[in-house]
């Protein structure tokens, strides 16, 4: 077999067989091949796109690049969630904790924030001590004792990705839906999981601003996984503005305290649940989707939820005690309020803009070496649909360093839209369901749109 054969096919639209596709993804990861021509099979790609059954084939072989993990010493279901990111998007600190206090064991691999988006791990290490790079033994006594274990990608986790991903990002290929779906699959089922719920987010925010786009990368990812043996359902779900009303790394892990304590805001609690009951359905934990979500209210509702992220968070070196005295979670020095220069409604929200502000503040990465201050970001007052006067705050900026701050604040104002609009209210936050279709039950009470 040679390379530029199989670039020639592709090129030519046709299908790879199991062994073209394991000849190409072995042969670039043990460099047996130069990045020219694995460059102009991935444009190749892009431009004429993969059957089903070759991303699945892809997946694959992009997932036994490396190690995989293997729990099954561990009795009971392994489950996880994955999210396409989004700005405000903090769901996994609450959902893990809710999974685990409601028996399954969730061994979650999760990334770090980068451009506009922010990165469960840098929300993790907020907390003082918090450790995310344990070694593969410590993982698996963690994950035992705890039923829960929040980690990083290593080295050895799929590194065909790694290559790939670092290619496709300077040849203009990120974008293709087939690539995205082998590199985010891969990645997950590397983790020894049996079910996995995707969190497809759709709007200014978001990966995927169109919802059409989103469907469309939701339906292979759920096709994918079925095909691989995995039970899947993906929730298509607003990122028309941020999620809850914090954005920020500390600001977050607070949040994400107050809705384990049974507050929170009403759009991050909902979609928590939601995601957490999914869980619970795919891994056989309830019958169906609306008994996962009363198991997740009665977690959140008697505390062992929050116990449980306490548990973990001791158990991964890091202080509870800062979890139940937030007073002890990095702190801003400074505060300030962006004032509303009209009155009116808030019409829209752009997403992006308020994760940039959040950036420039020192609370995200622009390139992967920056490092990030912890304890800055914005809590949002007001959200589509909100009455606001003029000069009252639309949120308010914690900051440690003022060069930046006029850029943030001008950020902010650019981001809301406020008219006289009264009856403007926010997209519905869960916009689709895609359930796997090899599953033969359906716990579903909600509109299932079924993956092609
Ligand atoms: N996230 C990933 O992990 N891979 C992609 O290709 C795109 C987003």
């Amino acid at each position: 077999m040679r390379i530029v054969d199989l670039i020639r096919r592709k090129r030519d639209g046709h299908e790879l067989t199991r062994e073209e596709i394991q000849f190409i993804v072995r042969g670039y990861t043990r460099a047996e091949f130069p990045d020219y021509q694995m460059a102009a099979w991935l444009m190749a790609v892009l431009l004429r796109g993969m059957s089903g059954t070759e991303i699945a084939v892809l997946t694959e072989a992009m997932l036994h690049s490396g190690v995989t993990l293997d729990w099954s010493d561990l009795p009971g279901k392994k489950v996880d969630k994955h999210s396409t990111g989004g700005v405000g998007d903090k769901t996994s600190l609450i959902l893990a904790p809710i999974v685990a206090a409601g028996g399954l064991l969730v061994p979650m691999i999760s990334g770090r924030g980068l451009g506009h988006t922010g990165g469960t791990l840098d929300k993790l290490e907020s907390v003082p001590g918090f450790r995310v790079g344990l070694a593969p033994d410590k993982m698996r006594d963690v994950l035992r004792k705890c039923g829960m274990v929040l980690v990083g990608q290593t080295e050895q986790i799929v590194p065909a990705d790694k290559k790939m991903y670092a290619l496709r990002d300077v040849t203009g290929t990120v974008e293709s839906p087939a690539l995205i779906c082998a590199s985010i699959m891969s990645k997950k089922i590397a983790e020894g999981i049996d079910a996995l719920v995707l969190d497809v987010k759709t709007g200014s925010g978001a990966f995927m601003k169109k919802e059409a786009d989103a469907v469309h990368l939701a339906e292979l990812m759920v096709d994918t996984g079925v095909r691989i043996g995995k039970r899947m359902v993906a929730l298509i779900t607003d990122m028309d503005q941020p999620l809850g009303l914090s954005v920020g790394n500390a600001l977050e892990v607070i949040e994400c305290v107050e809705v384990l304590k049974g507050g929170g805001p009403a759009d991050l609690c909902q979609l928590s649940i939601e995601l957490s009951a999914w869980m619970f359905y795919l891994g056989d934990k309830t019958r169906s989707v609306s008994e996962g979500r009363k198991l997740a209210e009665q977690v959140l509702a008697n505390g062992s939820a929050f116990e449980k992220f306490c548990e973990v968070t001791e158990l991964q070196g890091g202080d509870s005690g800062a979890l139940r005295n937030l007073e002890k979670m990095p702190r801003a020095r400074n505060r300030r309020d962006v004032p509303s220069q009209s009155s009116g409604h808030v019409q829209a929200i752009n997403c992006e803009q308020v994760g940039i502000a959040s950036l420039v503040l020192g609370g995200g990465r622009e390139k992967k070496e920056d490092s990030i201050d912890p304890a800055v970001g914005i809590i949002l007052h007001k959200k589509v649909g909100d009455a606001i006067a003029k000069a009252e705050p639309l949120c308010t900026l914690y900051y440690n360093a003022d060069q930046r701050l006029a850029e943030a604040e001008s950020l902010i104002y650019s981001a809301y839209q406020i008219g006289t609009d009264k009856t403007t209210q926010p997209g519905n936050l869960i916009r689709k369901v895609i359930e796997g279709r090899s599953d033969e039950r359906t716990g579903a009470d909600t509109k299932v749109t079924k993956a092609t």
